[in-house]
């Protein structure tokens, strides 16, 4: 499978927030699925939720590659190449 230098180094950070999308439990929005940040562990959700806020974090950060956070979902996603590795 064709792979990127970002999905190469990722890293494996402990998540941040157990409970859910750091960003909804502060503001109280809802998620549908979440994703984990592969350089330093954010959790954010995905986009079929309303507040897309895994994407709003690669955004801001640059943190290019995320994970699910779903059990039993182990792909993971680079942003700045559009690819799944
Ligand atoms: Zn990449
Ligand atoms: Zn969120
Ligand atoms: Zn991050």
């Amino acid at each position: 499978m064709w792979t990127c230098e970002h999905l190469e180094t990722a890293g494996d950070p402990p998540a941040l927030t157990s409970e859910g999308c750091a960003e909804c439990l502060e503001m109280g929005t809802r998620w549908v699925h979440l994703r984990r940040c592969l350089s330093c562990g954010h959790i954010g959700c995905c986009d079929s939720s309303p507040m897309r806020h895994a994407t709003a974090h690669y955004k801001e950060t640059g943190h290019p590659v995320i994970s699910s956070f779903e059990p039993g979902e182990t792909w993971r996603w680079c942003y700045a190449d559009n690819v799944m590795g």
